[in-house]
């Protein structure tokens, strides 16, 4: 259709509420600050939107790949999509041509997403501008997507352990659930979407939470259809007002023998490498260690078969003090020639506050070496508010190592080296 001059036509952007798991990872994606999200759903806003396409491949469960022709001047605006509880169908040819569109109409190219420029000083950095869509080379093959919220499978707690100290604000739990005679194929670094029942203050059913796998692709308990999930229990807000978090409280609570509805797997590219010598470097806070754990136990069993020559593994671990870190215990007792285990506590009486990224730069010498290396690769999950300041360490370790960030950065996200995941 060719449109009457006056007659702007779009392809308007616009995400799936039925599919989305309200993940964020398209909102830290977008270079220009198109998406945005309330309570209840993700939005694109059509006057910001420059069909980059960056969103496009990190969204887990491709809710983001729709796009609709629209005249502009009637696009759906921010406010009707917060209340979608589906997308609206294409406009018919006869209400393109009501809207006066009255011929084929041009759809325009997506344009390349463009890098930021790494930190200069003037420009701020942009962490989430280094995190890679593609997976390591030698990951094994992701299934995504077996389960959505239109057929959700159900799973069997068989497990709800307590790995913080009990009585205390940040009760962290590891839950095991097993999936009986149903598929559900997972990887290391992969997470899970968990439906809690009940429905949200508009009556409509909750959406799905999503939570990272702690255990390895062959299960929490070897050669068993079963996960771990490592959950906090939210009692407070962001901003430290009190809430009773739905999710986590619900999955917290759950009994043995209780029954979980859940969706996915979801995650294609935060997988770990499979090669002999490839190094993995992990950097966490608080639940953020649920895939460090399950790929630090998947090398534990590798490394125990003797069968595969693993390369060096690293792990940079943050909380406040050492009673909140989950799986604390067992971290100590992992062999040192296995495991290079640092961690960072930021409230620990008569100690000065050291977070994540200074146990980084503490250990630049080491570093510098494996991000010159192709075969290391980097994982980051935790607190939102930890991602820029860790990649913003491995960037000052890399330049005070003589080695350019404007080509590394960019090398790291190409090659499927850094993995950011916070939420
Ligand atoms: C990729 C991915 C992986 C995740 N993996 C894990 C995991 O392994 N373990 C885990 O416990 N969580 C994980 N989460 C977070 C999880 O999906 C939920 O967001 C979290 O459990 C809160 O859900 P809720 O239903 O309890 O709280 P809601 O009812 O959704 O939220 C209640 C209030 O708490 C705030 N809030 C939401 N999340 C948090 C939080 N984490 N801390 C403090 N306040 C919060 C909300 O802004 C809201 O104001 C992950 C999230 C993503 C995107
Ligand atoms: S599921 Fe996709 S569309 Fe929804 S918030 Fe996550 S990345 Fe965005
Ligand atoms: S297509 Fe590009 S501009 Fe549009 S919402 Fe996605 S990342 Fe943002």
């Amino acid at each position: 259709m060719n449109a009457p001059a006056e007659i702007a036509v779009i392809k308007q952007h616009l995400i799936d509420p039925e599919i989305c798991i309200r993940c964020n990872t398209c909102e830290v994606s977008c270079p220009v600050g198109a998406i945005t999200h309330d309570s209840r759903n993700y939005v694109v806003d059509p006057d910001k939107c420059k069909q980059c396409m960056a969103c496009v491949p990190p969204c887990p469960t491709g809710a983001i790949d729709n796009w609709r022709t629209m005249p502009k001047a009637i696009a759906h605006s921010l406010a009707a999509q917060f209340e979608w509880d589906e997308l609206p169908p294409e406009l018919s040819t006869d209400e393109l041509a009501a809207a006066g569109v009255t011929a084929d109409v041009e759809i325009a190219e997506p344009t390349p997403a463009v890098l930021p420029a790494a930190a200069s000083g003037e420009e701020p950095f942009d962490s989430a501008a280094f995190n890679a869509t593609l997976p390591p080379w030698s990951a094994a093959h992701a299934y995504t997507n077996l389960y959505g919220p239109k057929n959700p499978t159900t799973a069997t707690v068989v497990g709800n352990v307590r790995v913080t100290q009990v009585g205390r604000e940040y009760d962290t739990h590891h839950l095991m659930l097993d999936f009986g005679a149903m598929p559900y194929p997972v990887l290391e670094g992969q997470s899970i979407g968990i439906l809690p029942p009940g429905v949200d203050d508009k009556g409509r059913p909750h959406h799905a939470r999503q939570y990272s796998i702690a255990s390895p692709r062959n299960g929490e308990r070897p050669g068993y259809n079963n996960v771990s999930l490592t959950i906090k229990r939210v009692l407070e807000d962001h901003q430290g007002r009190p809430v009773r978090g739905v999710a986590s409280n619900y999955l917290c609570d759950l009994k043995v023998g209780d029954k979980v509805q859940v969706i996915g797997p979801f995650g294609a590219s935060f997988l770990m490498p499979n090669h002999p010598r490839s190094h993995i470097v992990m950097i966490c806070t608080g639940t953020g260690s649920a895939p460090m754990r399950a790929m630090t136990e998947w090398r534990r069993r590798l490394r125990a078969s003797g069968k595969f020559e693993a390369g060096k593994l690293m792990l940079f671990f943050g909380a406040r003090t050492k009673e909140e870190l989950p799986y604390f215990g067992p971290l100590m007792n992992l062999p040192k020639d296995f495991i290079d285990i640092n961690f960072a506590y930021s409230r620990t009486a008569d100690q000065p506050k050291r977070y994540v990224q200074d146990r980084i730069r503490e250990r630049a010498a080491d570093l510098a070496v494996l991000l010159k290396d192709p075969n290391s690769y980097f994982y980051v999950c935790g607190l939102k508010s930890m991602e820029e300041g860790v990649v913003l360490a491995l960037h000052d370790v890399a330049q005070q190592a003589g080695l350019s960030w404007d080509k590394i950065g960019p090398a790291l996200k190409a090659e499927g080296r850094l993995h950011l995941e916070t939420y």
